[in-house]
């Protein structure tokens, strides 16, 4: 029997149906079997996919009501000691406080799902943590999916990767091990008995950069784990692991899953695969939403076939939580770009389609072939996905460099923009009131015409500036009241870009994102925020600051076409934005700042890859500002990042002025900037936007006092961590009140 089958599916609903039941939880308006039952709904539904779709076995252990890192965690027994919980008994309440926190203990870490813009929490292991065992929820999803009349097969993250992932204190990582593995194996045990013939073990650090001692443990660690149960999958994915074949082919393990969309080199690697194992290669795209080419992957996968004959596993290249749910929901996409597309359960189809003409040959399923063939022809042959003029434009691009350097621009930017010492500014947005997404709402539902539409922002952003003049900031913004989103503003104006209706994306916990879609080459058919900036310009005469989302932003935030590589599609973005920038700076704006950050979440997973991503993204940053004229103040925003090894690269941006984020590091952050000694202006947030609390002058003044130490007075410039649009008006008005008055205090010192 051949087998197909998923690494999990998205679980929080083709409508979001988790979501809002998870929300409504949390309000207080759903109780715990309400919440329940709509989880089992879920489950239920996307078994039925994979069922229907032929697959061998249904996922279980994908499903989770808020991170499945954080369901491992709580299904050993370890969820942080510091919530002062019972392992053994924790309830469904505990468990949503450990995601989000409680009056007396802030919330687990969350960090970056490895390259993805899925973020997980990190389990917090010490020299005390016991893994004795947690709540049964995942044996009840078991014993569900068999009710039901599925094949389970359970996966779980594995014991290295578990730990890697941790942030462990008082004690070496892997020296958890001795109290860790007893937990996996007596859960093996417990699958065994529940009969589920296969266990997924998940174990994505193999695509890192791994150090010995870590590559070490897989072999005694999976002996042991081999001996509890005798059909363990141990599933790699994000990143080939090639390099680490003659290990992997030795472990005791009875299948390995590679892959082959992320590095399809690696397949080389595994040629001398042994018939005895399973190999399962992950031919689908997980990551993106593009149709698979079924005639390509039928070339891959028939030697192998011939080869491993029922030993050859196929599946999606890692979970489908990556990518949207159902493609049937997207009505309003044109015919031709859904010619393309594919989400979770298309891909299901894909696999059930591939398996059929591995085993019964391709003329079997002559007619999905051809079917798939022809739509992905109609997609690829649309005019659009290879306009010349975009050709014509990339390969000869215009200059990278500003005309003048740092100093000498600084020098010109100080006399048109005739501001003082620890100049003043915000981010970008404003608090986007109830009120503004009425309006929106309103105007996309076609209530309000798009003449009281631009009235109503307009009255907005008069409504921000003449705030801003208020508090006495020097350099303004306009507020970005006209935009829902930083990316979707530009995405739905760009030609080259769709926007889904339903492409939701899980980011953390109960919080989708909507991925634009590139499919073509990226141009700007007309300018997109001129009219805006020009307006707020007019209420001002104090600088009005120019607000643009970078190309590497919209690159990294979107789902990208992949016939041709990141960095041209990132350069395309970027002349797109370049004609922006011209334009705004030939309006008169005296400030410009381009978005960026993403830039840092960028980096591949292995540092040998590094080098030549900041070659593309540095590149199409500096393609995007460089055609402002010198005099006019190129800023760049980044979040929160480690910066210090990516210092080269930022300051080879060589934005006049870089705001990031640091009120969280205490301004520690800075000191690397100090160290490096970069060489342009630079703006430390001095309190975090996160929250309405309203920081005291007496904070801001001994931030800013700590980053006078690294930053010379004439490079410092004063602002908040990021944009306020999560804020409401009075804290906004509050704290930037008590910014602008720590600010006057250090003027007066200085
Ligand atoms: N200009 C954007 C804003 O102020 C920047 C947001 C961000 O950095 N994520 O909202
Ligand atoms: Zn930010």
């Amino acid at each position: 029997m051949f087998t197909t089958h998923t690494l999990g599916l998205p679980r929080i609903g083709s409508q979001r149906e988790l979501k809002f039941a998870v929300e409504k939880f949390w309000r207080g308006e759903l109780n715990e079997s309400g919440l329940r039952a709509c989880g089992r709904e879920l489950r239920l539904r996307h078994w039925q996919w994979q069922h229907a779709a032929g697959l061998r076995f249904v996922s279980v252990g994908d499903f989770s009501l808020y991170d499945q890192v954080l369901d491992t965690t709580v299904l050993l027994g370890a969820p942080p000691a510091r919530f002062g919980f019972d392992p053994a008994k924790l309830s469904r309440s505990q468990y949503f406080e450990l995601a989000r926190g409680n009056p007396a203990q802030p919330a687990c870490e969350m960090t970056k799902w490895f390259d993805t813009n899925y973020h997980f929490l990190k389990p917090e292991f010490d020299g005390d943590t016991r893994f004795d065992g947690g709540p049964q929820w995942l044996l009840e999803e078991v014993r569900e999916a068999k009710l039901a009349g599925f094949q389970p097969k359970v996966q779980l993250l594995g014991p290295l990767s578990l730990l890697k992932l941790a942030r462990v204190q008082g004690i070496a990582p892997l020296a958890l091990l001795p109290r860790l593995l007893p937990a996996y194996v007596r859960l093996l045990k417990q699958l065994v008995a529940e009969g589920c013939e296969w266990v997924q073990l998940d174990e994505p650090i193999l695509g890192l950069d791994l150090d010995q001692q870590w590559l070490a443990a897989f072999a005694p660690v999976y002996r042991e784990l081999a001996a509890a149960h005798s059909h363990i999958l141990l599933a790699t994915y994000f990143n080939g692991v090639g390099e680490h074949s003659t290990l992997l082919t030795s472990l005791p393990v009875a299948g390995l899953h590679i892959d082959a969309v992320r590095a399809p080199q690696q397949l080389e690697a595994f040629s001398a695969w042994p018939t005895n194992k399973v190999l399962s290669v992950g031919i689908v795209d997980g990551r993106n939403i593009w149709k698979t080419d079924l005639d390509a992957a039928l070339d891959t996968l028939a030697p192998l076939h011939a080869r491993l004959g029922d030993a050859l596993w196929i599946a999606p290249s890692c979970s489908l939580l990556h990518v949207p749910a159902d493609l049937e929901q997207e009505t309003e996409l044109s015919e031709t770009i859904r010619d393309g597309l594919s989400f979770a359960r298309q891909k299901l189809a894909e696999l059930a389609t591939l398996a059929r003409a591995l085993c019964l040959g391709r003329s079997v399923c002559f007619q999905s072939l051809e079917t798939n063939r022809t739509a992905l022809a109609r997609f690829r042959a649309l005019p659009a996905r290879n306009d010349a003029a975009v050709a014509a434009r990339l390969a000869s691009l215009p200059e990278l460099e500003r005309g003048l350097a740092y100093g000498e621009r600084a020098v010109l930017q100080r006399e048109r923009l005739q501001l003082p010492l620890l100049p003043t500014t915000t981010i970008g947005s404003f608090p986007q009131t109830t009120a503004i997404r009425a309006q929106r709402a309103a105007f996309k539902r076609g209530e309000l015409s798009e003449r009281d539409y631009r009235e109503a922002m307009q009255a907005e952003i008069a409504q921000a500036v003449a705030k801003q003049e208020a508090l006495g900031l020097d350099v303004l913004v306009h507020g970005e009241a006209e935009r829902s989103d930083m990316v979707d503003y530009f995405a739905e104006q760009l030609a080259g870009v769709a926007v889904c209706r339903h492409g939701w994306v899980q980011s953390y916990g109960s919080r989708c994102v909507k991925p634009p879609v590139i499919w073509g080459d990226v141009s700007r058919p007309k300018a997109m925020t001129v009219e805006w900036t020009r307006y707020a310009q007019t209420l001002s005469k104090l600088p009005m600051k120019g607000m643009l989302t970078g190309p590497v932003t919209l690159v990294q935030w979107a789902f990208v076409r992949d016939d041709k590589a990141r960095a041209e599609v990132a350069l395309q973005m970027a002349l797109a934005l370049r004609d922006e920038v011209a334009e705004l700076d030939a309006a008169g704006i005296a400030a410009i700042q381009i978005d960026e950050p993403a830039f840092r979440e960028g980096l591949p997973l292995r540092r040998a890859d590094w080098p030549a991503y900041l070659d593309w993204a540095v590149c199409a940053f500096k393609l995007s500002a460089a055609g402002s004229r010198p005099e006019t103040q190129i800023h760049t925003h980044m979040c929160y990042s480690e910066f210090e090894d990516i210092l080269p690269a930022i300051a080879a941006m060589d934005a006049d002025v870089i705001t990031i984020e640091t009120s969280r590091s205490a301004m520690t952050l800075l000191d690397a900037f100090g160290e490096f000694q970069y060489p342009n202006e630079i703006g430390p947030g001095v309190y975090d936007i996160h929250s309405p609390r309203v920081p005291a002058v007496a904070e801001m003044t001994v931030l800013l006092e700590k980053a006078l130490r690294v930053i010379p007075a004439d490079r410092l410039w004063v602002n908040p961590d990021c944009g306020l649009k999560t804020r409401g008006w009075p804290e906004t008005e509050a704290a930037l009140a008590n910014m602008m008055a720590a600010t006057q205090q250090l003027r007066q010192r200085l």
